[in-house]
C-alpha cells in the first residue's frame, strides 16, 4: 500500500498567509503550490531539502501570485516538471506582467525578479504519477481566479484533495476577478462530487472537512449583499460598511486586505461596467 505524508508549509511573509504542501513520497516529495515571496519559497525549498530525498515536481493549482510567485525559488538549480491545466498555465503567462506592475511596489526584492511557469499540461480528469505519487486534477475553470483547478492524491483512500481556494479556511477572500458565479458553481459541484470523508487541504488556512464549503458559500453571499444594499452615492461610506459587515460575518483581520481590493472591482461588475484589469492575488 502506498503511504504519503502530507505537510503543510504555511507561508506567512507580507502578511500573506498562505500555504504550499509537500507530498512525501518513497522516493521523492512533490510540492503543490509555491507560495507568492522569494523568502517564503525559498524556506519551503529548505524544507523539503530536510526530508533528504529528491524535489521529484511541483503542481500548480490556480492562476494566482500567491500560488506559484515563489516557484524560481522554490526550483532553482533543478530541473523538475511543473504540473498545471492548460488554463492555469496560460493564465498565469498571460497576467505575469500585470501582477508584476501590481506586486512589486507592494512587496519590493520579495516579489521575485525572476518567475517561472508551469512546463507540463495536464488535461482535465488526468492523473500524473510523480516517481509513484499519484494526483488527479480536476479542471474547473473560472472561480476564486481566472482558473482553478484541485488535485486528488490517489492512494491512501483517496479522500485528500489539494482545493486550492476553492473553499478558503476562515480568511477573508479575494472576489476582484469577476467570477463568483462560477466560484459558487465549482462550490455546489464540490458538494456533489466529493466523497464522503474528504479532507480539504486548502490554499490558506488549515485542512478540513467539507463544511467549509458552506461557509464558503456564505461568505460570497454576504460579500455580495453587503455591496449591493450599500449606498454608493457616498463611496467611502458605503465601502466602509461593506467593510464592517464582512468583519462582522468573519471578525479577523486575515488576508482583510484581499477583501477590500475586491470592493470595487466588485461594483463595477455588478453596475455593469467592464471589469479594470484584476488586482492582485489571493
Ligand atoms: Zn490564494
Amino acid at each position: 500500500m502506498t503511504t504519503h505524508v502530507i505537510h503543510r508549509f504555511a507561508a506567512s511573509g507580507g502578511g500573506t498567509p498562505v500555504n504550499a504542501y509537500i507530498v512525501e513520497g518513497p522516493a521523492g516529495s512533490v510540492v503543490v503550490d509555491a507560495t507568492l515571496l522569494v523568502s517564503d519559497a525559498r524556506a519551503l525549498r529548505a524544507r523539503v531539502d530536510e526530508l533528504g530525498t529528491p524535489l521529484l515536481g511541483v503542481v500548480i493549482t490556480h492562476a494566482h501570485p500567491d500560488h506559484y510567485g515563489g516557484l524560481a525559488e522554490l526550483t532553482r538549480d533543478l530541473d523538475v516538471p511543473v504540473f498545471a491545466t492548460e488554463g492555469v498555465s496560460d493564465v498565469i503567462r498571460r497576467d505575469d506582467r500585470i501582477k508584476e506592475q501590481i506586486l512589486r511596489p507592494m512587496f519590493g526584492d520579495e516579489w521575485a525578479a525572476e518567475r517561472a511557469f508551469p512546463n507540463r499540461i495536464v488535461a482535465d480528469r488526468a492523473t500524473v504519477d510523480i516517481d509513484g505519487i499519484r494526483l488527479r486534477v480536476v479542471d474547473l475553470g473560472p472561480g476564486e481566479s481566472p482558473h482553478d483547478s484541485i488535485w486528488w492524491l490517489e492512494g491512501d483512500g483517496g479522500r485528500q484533495v489539494f482545493s486550492a481556494d476553492l473553499a478558503y479556511d476562515r480568511h477573508h477572500c479575494y472576489l476582484a476577478d469577476g467570477f463568483h458565479r462560477q466560484w459558487l458553481v465549482n462550490i455546489e459541484r464540490a458538494r456533489r462530487e466529493f466523497p464522503a470523508g474528504t479532507t480539504m487541504h486548502p490554499g490558506h488556512g488549515l485542512p478540513s472537512g467539507t463544511e467549509v464549503l458552506d461557509w464558503q458559500e456564505g461568505y460570497i453571499k454576504a460579500f455580495l449583499a453587503a455591496v449591493e444594499h450599500a449606498d454608493w452615492t457616498d463611496h467611502d461610506a458605503a465601502k466602509a460598511s461593506v467593510v464592517a459587515r464582512m468583519l462582522s460575518y468573519l471578525p479577523t483581520g486575515r488576508l482583510q486586505f484581499l477583501m477590500e481590493l475586491s470592493i470595487d472591482p466588485l461594483v463595477e461588475q455588478l453596475a455593469g461596467r467592464p471589469p479594470a484589469s484584476s488586482a492582485s492575488n489571493a
